[in-house]
């Protein structure tokens, strides 16, 4: 198991920034090929220091006053707002009401702790691997939902740290949405409803919205070795008492009795499908197969934090920042192997330090001749970090494709005059 002790986070920081976090691909990133003037040195960074010291509206020039910077503050954790009107650290210099964010990535924070009324394993801010299923659906859910219903290219999905994970959108066009237009989009997304009080948190119309049941069919993957087995829903009284509350009063009893008949979670699934499916639809209009669904749904379908997503302005902790408390990195994740992807197995920043530590004892005193940028460059493929970065590589590819391609319509038009 790995080991992180907080007290040794500053020197550990240091060194990370020094060597190991990649600037060029941050930077190439947030640059977006440079097309918007000041797009880069508009964009708001916020560093939380050591002992929670909390500063917001940095920005910089380039990536070498970014990189000057990090290693000056060694900030404990990074977060990424909008772009602004003028430059967020001069902020005090412009008139009242004239500094306003302009333009933001879309983002998403999915967090565990989110679910605790439906996980049984852990809580609060514990997870493992048989909660961590949530959110393997959740990015299968809304990264499909993001692709195929509203035709966006650019989602890069990254772990938190901790508990949970983000998604930012960088299609050019998404990043102008106005917060109506969000609101509007993470409303489409959201199914589960209601706080802690209310019981039945997803209602569904008879008529099945095709997102919803597209929801439902990757839901349908997971559903029997997440909630029947790992999460065993229907345990004990205890755990059925809470799928009952779900269900029409009508057909209580009848699956009280017969819950205590069978002996595990699959065949009380099976026998509560029976039971509705076999209850007169035409008397009884509460019992149809939605039943089943909206229990499902409530069990696996993503929540999200609307306000996140919803606020232009709103700061998000920045891929590659480090998590205080686990020591982990956030690292991007391919999508393509979410279903691989395990928490446990992502590079802490004691990991990577000493894989960094071995290679020089191993390499001698052979390349300290050689400047700073070429070790940095080279430093982190020689870590566990490697893999992360050519996701990101990858993703950022994409980008400068799009953009390319964007710039070949336009002179192509302009030909054509
Ligand atoms: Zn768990």
């Amino acid at each position: 198991m790995e080991t992180f002790d907080p007290a040794e986070l500053p020197e550990l920081l240091k060194l990370y920034y020094r060597r190991l976090f990649p600037y060029a691909q941050y930077y190439r990133w947030l640059n977006y090929g440079g097309v918007t003037k000041n797009y880069f040195q508009h964009r708001e960074f916020s560093f939380t220091l050591k002992d929670d010291i909390y500063i917001r509206y940095q920005s910089f020039n380039n990536q070498s006053d970014l990189e000057k910077e990090m290693q000056k503050m060694n900030p404990y954790k990074i977060d990424i707002g909008a772009v602004y009107s003028h430059r967020p650290n001069q902020h005090n210099t412009v008139k009242l009401g004239a500094f306003q964010a302009q333009e933001k990535e879309l983002v998403f924070d999915i967090d565990m702790t989110d679910y605790d009324d439906v996980r049984r394993c852990c809580s609060s801010a514990d997870i493992c691997s048989k909660c961590w299923t949530l959110m393997t659906m959740a990015i299968h859910i809304i990264d499909r939902a993001l692709k195929e219903d509203f035709g966006f290219k650019h989602r890069l999905w990254v772990y938190s740290g901790r508990r949970g994970v983000h998604c930012w959108v960088c299609d050019e066009s998404v990043r102008k949405l106005s917060s109506a237009v969000r609101s509007g989009i993470v409303e489409y997304l959201s199914l589960v409803k209601g706080g802690q009080d209310v019981k039945k948190k997803v209602h569904l119309s008879e008529k099945i919205h095709p997102f919803v049941r597209k929801s439902i069919n990757i839901i349908k993957k997971y559903f029997e070795d997440y909630a029947l087995v790992d999460q065993d829903i229907l345990e004990n009284k205890e755990s059925w008492d809470k799928i009952l509350a779900l269900v029409p009063e009508t057909i209580h009893e009848k699956l009280q009795q017969n819950f205590q008949k069978h002996h595990n979670s699959l065949q009380r699934w099976e026998y509560l499908k029976k039971t509705i499916s076999s209850q007169d639809n035409t008397k009884n209009d509460k019992c149809g197969p939605w039943l089943e669904w909206e229990i499902m749904l409530q069990y696996c379908f993503p929540r999200l934090d609307i306000n996140v997503s919803k606020g232009i302005n709103h700061l998000l902790k920045s891929p590659f920042s480090v998590h205080p408390k686990t020591g982990r990195i956030s690292v991007p994740i391919d999508v393509q192997k979410v279903d691989q992807f395990d928490p446990f197995t992502v590079p802490t920043i004691s990991s990577i330090c000493r894989e960094l530590d071995t290679i020089s004892t191993n390499e001698g005193k052979r390349n300290e001749a050689e400047s700073d940028i070429k070790h940095r460059t080279r430093d982190y493929k020689k870590t566990s970090l490697a893999p992360y970065i050519k996701v990101f590589e990858q993703f950022l590819e994409n980008l400068d494709k799009s953009r390319k391609g964007e710039l070949l319509k336009k002179s192509d038009l302009q030909k054509d005059f």
